[in-house]
């Protein structure tokens, strides 16, 4: 399973109040996916004209895209609390209950990697959701009894990376439901501008852009590159990122000019190695690199195919030749290859 933004050993608890200081606060300061903010624009203000709280809201799309963020904003200009959890941590009925009932009327509850959540404590979310109400089993046995409990009016927003794992009763229950996508080029440009001025980092357009573009279309990792080519500004050099600062630091984070990650590769190479460029099945795939199947499908392979690495086609996966050069395979449909 890809670790999440939880137990990823790797982003300290340093990294994340960083992380949280870069997070835009208002959908004015949120870079880019334009046709969604612009809806959710009009849902919030439709909403606040009439003096509700928002329609329950489902984020999916892979990891770092701004779903935690948007959460966030949603609560701010709904002028409205906002108290996050994660499925996993809903254990039991009583944590769902214990949350839900410390709301206050329109808040925002942001359960993250919702995907996660058992069975039971979503049969229990269901009736909060629709109707606002808890219907909870107190005691057990023969003085088993329920009580049904009346819940403040809460907008539930909900993110997950797998939305294929969601249940249909669940999914059927988010009135918006936003699909997030990777990044364009330029507009992870504002985004590294952006968290620069925050930073209070002066840094050179040309050495934007070459993190912008290694950043795998999203924005946690281009933030993520910044604040290493930072480090390396300031104890080798002056503090200033000039493009050949980041070029080499980037090179020196083993971070390619494809911005591709070491799982990205993984998978390429398998294709392009291992299976002679494909078609290879996606379970078989899944073994040789040693990924649960669901994730390369929802989270790796949707960029690669972007980026035109890999093809999906009726008979598995297969690399295309620019993938073959980036691993440094031999084409498949090299005719040379045949020869040998
Ligand atoms: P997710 O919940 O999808 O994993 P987050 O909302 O935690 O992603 O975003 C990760 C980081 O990326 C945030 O700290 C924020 O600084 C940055 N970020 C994400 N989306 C945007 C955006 N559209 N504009 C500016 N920064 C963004």
């Amino acid at each position: 399973m890809q670790p999440s933004r939880m137990t990823d050993p790797l982003l300290l608890e340093e990294e994340l109040s960083l992380e949280r200081t870069l997070r835009p606060r208002s959908l004015m300061e949120f870079v880019g996916q334009e046709k969604m903010t612009a809806n959710l624009r009009v849902f919030i203000q439709a909403a606040r004209e009439r003096g509700e709280p928002l329609d329950h809201v489902l984020f999916y799309g892979p990891p770092g895209l701004g779903k935690t963020t948007l959460a966030h904003i949603m609560a701010h200009e709904m002028e409205s609390g906002i108290k996050t959890t994660t499925g996993p941590a809903l254990e039991r009925p009583a944590d769902l209950a214990g949350i839900l009932t410390n709301l206050q009327p329109g808040d925002v509850l942001f359960i993250d990697e919702i995907h996660r959540l058992n069975t039971v404590v979503e049969e229990y979310l269901y009736p909060a959701m629709e109707d606002f109400r808890l219907d909870i089993v107190i005691d057990r046995g023969p003085h088993a009894r329920s009580v049904c409990l009346n819940l403040p009016h809460f907008t539930l927003v909900g993110a997950t990376t797998r939305a294929g794992l969601l249940t249909a009763p669940m999914r059927a229950r988010f009135g918006v439901v936003n699909r997030l996508d990777y990044y364009q080029p330029e507009e992870l440009v504002r985004i590294v501008e952006r968290s620069a001025g925050l930073l209070g980092v002066e840094v050179e357009l040309e050495a934007i852009q070459e993190i912008a573009s290694r950043s795998r279309g999203t924005p946690r990792v281009a933030n993520r590159l910044l604040r290493r080519v930072r480090d390396f500004a300031q104890v080798e050099g002056d503090g200033r990122i000039t493009r050949k600062v980041a070029v080499s630091s980037l090179e020196r984070l083993d971070v390619d000019c494809h911005g591709l990650d070491e799982m990205d590769k993984r998978i390429l190479s398998a294709i392009a190695k291992k299976f002679g460029g494909g078609p290879v099945g996606l379970n078989t795939l899944a073994v040789a690199v040693g990924e649960d199947s669901g994730t390369i499908e929802e989270i790796y392979e949707p960029f690669l195919i972007k980026q035109g690495l890999i093809k999906r086609t009726p008979r598995g996966r297969e690399t295309t030749a620019l993938a073959c050069e980036i691993v440094g395979a031999e084409s498949p449909r090299n005719p040379q290859s045949s020869l040998f």
